[in-house]
């Protein structure tokens, strides 16, 4: 867990206070909550101990240190000043002790999304060990976005959080989203809003390209439908083992490749075989349907030509 941090020992962190103007702030990635509270309080000129850290849907408490708060490189992290005390102390709050904290960049959405074992043709075609050819961000996020600013492809994703009243990133959620519906159905989760004057609570969640910084407003498309292959299931259509990988929504939950898949949306609108859907538009069947019916046809013709060459 610690490896992505071996590689810098300082973090570069924008700071929001009060949700108003953002400034960078250098600090050690050994540097605890409560330090970057005095050192906020020190450049505002406000007492540290009326401070909150949040980060992600969660407040920092004072006793952890920056790098098991999973605060990535130049992450936006808001401080807000609370001159009176929450009636809910608790909400939200990042614990120090208790086990490993888990913070948003925590949460995995796909448990049920890969297939418990390798059921349907992938299972037919599976006679090779896995080793699925891993890279270490797939392992540390279990979210795919589509970036289409500068990365122009499909890459790991940052889950954030922000009160639906103000669209500041000053809530504290009540309880983590377990699955793809709390994030991408609205008001599922609410919070509690640190911001002054505001009394929001519900949750609203977007998500970002975890590739490089991005600003407030650079969100990006989560692609549900794309997880870390963690159980090693090979593509449906080149048996490969890859990671990520495209899981339909089909009974099977059958696996795919995002080479494969590419290549299945090309030659599909190719042939003009892209289907209506009246809740999500023009779509696709699962490749193992489309499989199932070429198999078919192989058959088909194996017979005529076995009974032409019987009459023959
Ligand atoms: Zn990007
Ligand atoms: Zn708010
Ligand atoms: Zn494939
Ligand atoms: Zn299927």
């Amino acid at each position: 867990m610690t490896s992505k941090y071996k590689e810098y020992n300082t973090a570069l962190l924008f700071v929001r206070f009060n949700s108003s103007h953002g400034f960078p702030m250098e600090v050690d990635s050994d540097t605890s909550i409560f330090q970057l509270k005095e050192a906020v309080a020190k450049r505002q000129g406000v007492p540290a101990d009326q401070l909150r850290v949040i980060f992600a849907g969660k407040e920092l408490s004072n006793d952890l240190t920056l790098k098991n708060c999973d605060l990535p490189q130049q992450s936006i992290v808001h401080i807000v000043q609370n001159r009176q005390k929450s009636e809910n102390e608790n909400c939200g709050v990042l614990p120090s002790n208790g086990g490993e904290p888990k913070s948003l960049t925590r949460v995995d959405l796909n448990t049920n999304l890969l297939p418990s074992d390798s059921s349907g043709l992938a299972v037919i075609l599976d006679n090779k060990v896995p080793t699925p050819s891993d890279n270490s961000d797939a392992k540390y996020s279990s979210f795919y976005i589509f970036c289409k600013s500068s990365c122009q492809a499909v890459k790991p994703g940052k889950l954030r959080v922000r009160c639906k009243t103000c669209k500041h990133g000053t809530l504290t959620l009540a309880r983590d989203p377990s699955c793809w519906e709390d994030v991408l159905i609205p008001n599922r989760i609410s919070g509690i809003c640190h911001f002054q004057n505001c009394s929001g609570e519900i949750a609203e969640f977007y998500f970002k390209c975890g590739a490089h910084p991005t600003s407030d407003s650079e969100t990006s498309v989560p692609l549900n439908l794309i997880t870390t292959n963690s159980r090693y299931i090979s593509c449906i259509t080149c048996t490969d083992v890859r990671t990520p990988v495209l899981v339909f929504p089909c009974i099977h939950h059958h696996v795919i490749c995002l080479g494969c898949f590419h290549l299945y949306c090309v030659t599909m609108l190719n042939n003009r075989q892209f289907v209506h859907d009246p809740v999500f538009g023009y779509s696709l069947p699962c490749v193992g349907f489309i499989a199932l019916l070429y198999l078919l046809c192989l058959i088909f013709i194996e017979r005529a030509i076995m009974m032409w060459w019987l009459r023959c």
